[in-house]
């Protein structure tokens, strides 16, 4: 491991050899605590709520801990997906991880971009692949559905059109039940046409509920 910084990152759970759900390639996920929305359908509530499962370590030991499957990550072009949780909670950490690990492997950020600007702005470079659930670009429905306003959302989706090339980042639109038909996901779309977003960064489909769960 190169420079150890001695930065700590609190992690939820790890998961590996992953393929095709979050990122290129094989991929381990690694859930961080922590998330500024209370979306209806959380996937995660309970996860979220386990914070004895939680543990802190610091991103070297992290890195060492996933190197596993470093072979994995090199020959598939895959590497490490933080999820949560909102993963830019912690994005100091994730920026040190970055500095820390193997530049093979990539590392991909799920989240919802409802952070402050200057928590995304230190990732927003070549090293990081963007996977970003938007939920919705009604504000009115995403306030129903998340609790929370949406503006910071709108900044950072424009921070990323701007400063990430196409091929790193994917926007996911989904069709919500009981928040978001067929018609309110085109017009999101849009809307994320008219921010500069192109097609093919935009990925629509239907959460599968259950149990009020994403399934
Ligand atoms: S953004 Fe994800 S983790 Fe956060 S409340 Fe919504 S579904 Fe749960």
């Amino acid at each position: 491991m190169k420079n150890a910084t001695g930065e700590k990152i609190r992690v939820l759970g790890i998961n590996r050899h992953r393929m095709k759900t979050d990122g290129k390639g094989i991929t381990t996920l690694v859930a961080l605590p922590g998330c500024p929305l209370s979306c209806r359908y959380c996937i995660n509530a309970w996860e979220l709520e386990q914070k004895e499962r939680m543990r802190e370590v610091t991103v070297e030991e992290l890195a060492e801990e996933l190197a596993v499957d470093h072979c994995y990550f090199v020959y598939t072009n895959g590497g490490v997906t933080f999820g949560g949780g909102e993963p830019l909670l912690q994005s100091q950490a994730l920026l040190a991880f970055s500095e820390s690990c193997p530049k093979e492997w990539q590392i991909n950020i799920e989240t919802s971009l409802n952070v402050p600007p200057k928590q995304l702005k230190p990732l927003l470079n070549e090293r990081f692949s963007f996977i970003i659930d938007v939920k919705t670009m009604d504000s009115d429905i995403y306030r129903s559905y998340t609790g929370k306003e949406q503006d910071l959302v709108l900044q950072n989706i424009a921070s990323i059109a701007e400063r990430i090339p196409d091929d790193q980042y994917v926007i996911k639109v989904p069709e919500i039940p009981e928040y978001t038909t067929g018609e309110d996901v085109e017009k999101s779309c849009r809307k994320l046409f008219e921010m500069g977003i192109q097609k093919k960064n935009i990925v629509t489909f239907s959460y599968v509920v259950n149990n009020n769960r994403i399934v």
